[in-house]
């Protein structure tokens, strides 16, 4: 590993002034469970980190009168999936935390460490940057070994796949991300928070290289029927293939609203309309989750080797959907 100077701020308002003006200078250390393989490995070769784990209201939890719940980003995975209020409020968040990764990685992994992991995408991982060049300046996924790679939102730059899965169930649940930079706080969608980047010196999110991640902020849940499916090569501590989150408005069996996300499609989390037009006014069967399916992968194109993914992610959509509504 690369020698850094290591800063602990007390408070929030600390950070801005500590981060770099251009991506790569200065990494957050929040659990460290993504961020201190990188380095080991000289992916990522920062000359200062600075650990935020020393900021306390972070840490906070808050549920409000309405029903929506704020969360700081530094509650870890296992705090969230362990949090009786959330499983009764966003049972579909508290399962995702409780489910990704290990017992080990939960307890030290962060909700805004999870949003901010970098991709796993093995080009990338093995140092050959973000978009996967070689010398030449030509991507090696297209004729790579790509089975993992997108299936849509795959024209390039960029092949990898957005790595969360977390991101997909807060972006069906309508999340909002807070975002503190030396201007003040900002806040926008988290669907508009994930980026596809179009050189290398980019990231996959809208951060800039002085702002950090303070808070998530999840609406109501109470009217929504929402449920999540992931597809996995087996059952152990690995990324799924593909997975899928939806929630649903129901009016009596007929869906009057409907969002409908992928997850490890594409180099971010997958936003599907098309799967949602096919669900509104309609009501809920196996024909209409089919349907909607069939929409949501509609555009998605093989890389070559990961043909397989399109119809493992129209089988994600399909079950989220029928769990859901409770049809499966
Ligand atoms: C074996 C294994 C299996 C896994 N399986 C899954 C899975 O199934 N699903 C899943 O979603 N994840 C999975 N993960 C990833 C894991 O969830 C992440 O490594 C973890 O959530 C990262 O959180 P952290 O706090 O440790 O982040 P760190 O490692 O500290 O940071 C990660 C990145 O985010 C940045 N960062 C951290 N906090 C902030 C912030 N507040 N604001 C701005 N930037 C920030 C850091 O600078 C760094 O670039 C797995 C990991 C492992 C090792
Ligand atoms: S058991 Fe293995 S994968 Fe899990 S935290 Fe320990 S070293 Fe990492």
């Amino acid at each position: 590993m690369q020698p850094f100077e290591y800063t602990s701020p007390k408070t929030k308002e600390q950070v801005p002034a500590l981060l770099g003006n251009s991506w790569g200078e200065v990494e957050i250390l929040a659990g460290g469970t993504d961020l201190l393989s990188l380095m080991k490995d000289y992916v990522t070769t920062p000359r200062r980190l600075v650990n935020i784990k020393g900021i306390q209201d972070l840490h906070a939890v808050n549920f409000n009168p309405d029903g929506s719940v704020r969360i700081g980003a530094l509650k870890t995975l296992a705090e969230l999936a362990e949090t009786p209020e959330l499983q009764k409020s966003h049972p579909m968040l508290a399962h995702a935390v409780g489910d990704a990764a290990s017992p080990q990685i939960r307890n030290q992994a962060t909700l805004g460490g999870n949003l901010c992991q970098r991709p796993r995408c093995w080009y990338f991982r093995t140092g050959y940057g973000l978009l996967a060049k070689d010398k030449d300046g030509k991507s090696l996924v297209p004729n790579g070994d790509n089975r993992y790679h997108a299936i849509l939102g795959n024209e390039g730059p960029a092949y990898f796949v957005s790595p969360s899965t977390v991101a997909p169930v807060l972006i069906a649940y309508q999340a909002k991300v807070r975002i503190l930079g030396p201007q003040g706080i900002r806040e926008l969608p988290l669907e508009k928070f994930f980026l596809v980047p179009r050189a290398e010196q980019e990231r996959e999110h809208d951060l800039q290289p002085n702002e950090v991640v303070i808070e998530v902020v999840v609406p109501p849940a109470r009217q929504v029927h929402a449920a999540a499916y992931e597809v996995r090569q087996k059952e152990a501590f690995d990324w799924p293939y593909a997975t899928a989150a939806v929630a649903l408005t129901m009016n009596g069996n007929t869906v009057s609203n409907a969002r409908v996300v992928l997850g490890h499609v594409a180099p971010i989390p997958w936003l599907s309309p098309e799967a949602a037009q096919a669900l509104t006014g309609k009501p809920l069967t196996p024909a209409t989750a089919d349907q909607a399916a069939q929409a949501a992968v509609a555009k998605a194109k093989s890389m070559g080797r990961n043909a397989q993914k399109i119809q493992l992610a129209r089988v994600a959509v399909k079950r989220a959907i029928l769990k859901a509504g409770g049809v499966a």
